[in-house]
C-alpha cells in the first residue's frame, strides 16, 4: 500500500495504473476509520483492480462553530486498517494541498440540498460536492463508494455526477451498525457513556415507524410525530429534524406511497448524529 499527500503524485500513480488497463475504485472519507468505511473499501476491493482511499477532513464542509478542529484523527491507525482491508493507495492531503489560497470555484447541487442536513448545515453540501468533484478530478475513478448512512449526501453526489458528466459510477452501500443498532460514525467517540447508552434509540424510533407504516399508516405527519415524540422522550436528546421525504426529490411527503426516506438528525449534547431508513412499499 502506498501513501501520498500530493495531488500530482496521486494523479500520476492512478494514470499509470489506468494505462495498464486496471479499473479504479475511490472511497472518499474523513478518516478515523470504522467498519462503515471498511465495508465501502471491501466493496471497492471486490469491484475494482485498484482501490484509492482518501482521508481528508474537508474544512469547506464544516460551518462556523462546528467540530472541524476537534474532529477525531488517527492516521497511523487508519493506515493499518486500510492496508488490512486491501487499499492500494491512501491519499491524505493537507488542506493547503487541496485548496489553493485563491480557490474560488464551487460546485452546488440545487433543490436536493435545500432540506434535511442542508437546512441545518448551510454551506455543508457545497463543501462536500466541491471536494468530491476535486477528488474525482484527481483520482478519475471508474466507481466511487458512499454510505447510505449519509442518505442525502449519496443522492446529491449521484445527481452531481450525472449532471456534470463526471463519468464515475456512484455506488451506495448499506449502513453498518453496532450490535445495539447505533450507526457507526467517527463522531460516536464524542458521546459520554450516558449518551452512548441512549443513542441506539434513534434506530429504534426509525424501526418502530417502519413497523407502523408497514402495518398501514400512510399519514406522514403522524409518522414524523411518532418519531419526534419517541426521541424527545430520551433524556439528553434534542431533535434537529425528523423528515419523511421522497427518495427521488427529497421533498417532504404528506401521504406515504412508493419509496420514502425517513431521516433524523439528533443532538446529544454538542454531538449531532444522523440516521435513516428507506421504506419501500412497492
Ligand atoms: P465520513 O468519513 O464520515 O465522511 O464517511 C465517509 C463515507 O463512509 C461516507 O460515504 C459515509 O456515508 C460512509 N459511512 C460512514 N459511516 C457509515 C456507516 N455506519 N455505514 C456505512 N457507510 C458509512
Amino acid at each position: 500500500m502506498q501513501l501520498s499527500r500530493e495531488k500530482a503524485e496521486v494523479r500520476a500513480l492512478v494514470e499509470e495504473t489506468r494505462r495498464r488497463g486496471a479499473s479504479v475504485g475511490l472511497v472518499p472519507t474523513m478518516g478515523y476509520l470504522h467498519e462503515g468505511h471498511l465495508s465501502l473499501v471491501r466493496r471497492a476491493r471486490q469491484e475494482n483492480d485498484y482501490v484509492v482511499l482518501s482521508i481528508f477532513v474537508n474544512p469547506t464542509q464544516f460551518g462556523p462553530g462546528e467540530d472541524l478542529e476537534r474532529y477525531p484523527r488517527d492516521l497511523e491507525r487508519d493506515l493499518e486498517l486500510a492496508e488490512q482491508a486491501g487499499v492500494d493507495l491512501v491519499f491524505a492531503p493537507a488542506a493547503e494541498e487541496m485548496y489553493a489560497p485563491d480557490h474560488r470555484t464551487w460546485v452546488e447541487v440545487e433543490e436536493l440540498t435545500r432540506g434535511l442536513c442542508g437546512r441545518s448545515r448551510p454551506g455543508h453540501f457545497r463543501g462536500v460536492t466541491t471536494v468530491v468533484t476535486k477528488l474525482f478530478g484527481i483520482c478519475r475513478p471508474d466507481r466511487a463508494y458512499f454510505g447510505q448512512k449519509d442518505a442525502q449526501q449519496a443522492l446529491v453526489i449521484r445527481r452531481m455526477t450525472r449532471d456534470l458528466d463526471l463519468g464515475a459510477e456512484v455506488v451506495v452501500a448499506p449502513i453498518v451498525r453496532e450490535a445495539d443498532g447505533l450507526a457507526l460514525s467517527s463522531r460516536n467517540v464524542y458521546l459520554s457513556e450516558e449518551e452512548r447508552r441512549a443513542a441506539p434509540m434513534l434506530q429504534r424510533a426509525l424501526c418502530e415507524a417502519e413497523v407502523a407504516v408497514r402495518a398501514g399508516e400512510r399519514d406522514a405527519e403522524a409518522v414524523r410525530d411518532q418519531v419526534r415524540r419517541r426521541i424527545e422522550g430520551v433524556p439528553g436528546a434534542r431533535v434537529d429534524y425528523v423528515e419523511l421525504v421522497s427518495t427521488q426529490t427529497l421533498q417532504s411527503v404528506e401521504r406515504i406511497t412508493g419509496e420514502v426516506l425517513l431521516a433524523v438528525a439528533v443532538f446529544f449534547g454538542k454531538t449531532r448524529l444522523i440516521d435513516n431508513v428507506i421504506i419501500d412499499l412497492r
